[in-house]
């Protein structure tokens, strides 16, 4: 639920307003689309369907309505500390917003602190806030990057994702092994190549391909 839309964080974490989703209609919905597939919505495997898949939507478009102040829940800290800090493999579930089938993979993301820095565990979080939603990866990549400077204001943030997408996967060009990767560097990772290439040449070391 959102606290305080016009709250700059919550403006940062661009969430939607209202506070709850429209379950009822999206039940309705997902029975007219059985029905035009030609499915019977009433048949017993069938029946239930349409409430799973409105549930399932809670969770999978959470992102939109979660509360950034009680997912930063005051781990933002005050230190000296001005070293590169790392969290990489960071699993992530997305949708893509032009087919509404599932994207996933890995976030890495970095940032060094100018006087502030946030508790390891909410940056996976911090991935949930924007990949639990309608997608693309870019904008999904840029806006992870783009919270973390607002919330730490650090020397920079460099943010890359690795995905793999069903769309692609099962329809259309059939791709099964394309991963697209995408990228968000700020500040000193945008300016500084050595910073920039340190980042770069942790995420890459023993890195695993990506699969189901
Ligand atoms: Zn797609």
């Amino acid at each position: 639920m959102v606290a305080d839309c016009n709250d700059p964080l919550a403006q940062a974490a661009d969430l939607f307003c209202e506070e709850e989703m429209d379950l009822e209609t999206i039940e309705a919905s997902v029975s007219k689309i059985l029905e035009a597939i030609g499915e019977n919505p009433s048949r017993e495997g069938l029946e239930r369907t349409p409430s799973r898949v409105a549930r399932s939507y809670e969770e999978l478009f959470s992102g939109y309505r979660m509360d950034p102040k009680a997912l930063l829940n005051e781990a933002v800290f005050d230190v000296a500390y001005d070293q590169m800090v790392i969290v990489r493999d960071i699993e992530f579930y997305s949708m893509c917003e032009h087919h509404i089938l599932p994207f996933m993979g890995r976030a890495h993301v970095a940032y060094i602190p100018s006087d502030k820095v946030i508790g390891l565990s909410k940056i996976p979080r911090i991935v949930d806030l924007f990949s639990r939603r309608l997608q693309v990866q870019e904008r999904m990549t840029t806006q992870i990057a783009d919270y973390l400077q607002v919330v730490l204001n650090p020397q920079g943030v460099g943010v890359v994702v690795e995905g793999l997408h069903m769309c692609m996967m099962l329809r259309g060009v059939k791709k099964h092994d394309a991963r697209m990767t995408t990228s968000s560097m700020l500040g000193a990772f945008r300016e500084d190549m050595s910073t920039r290439m340190e980042f770069l040449d942790n995420i890459s070391r023993g890195a695993e391909r990506l699969h189901f």
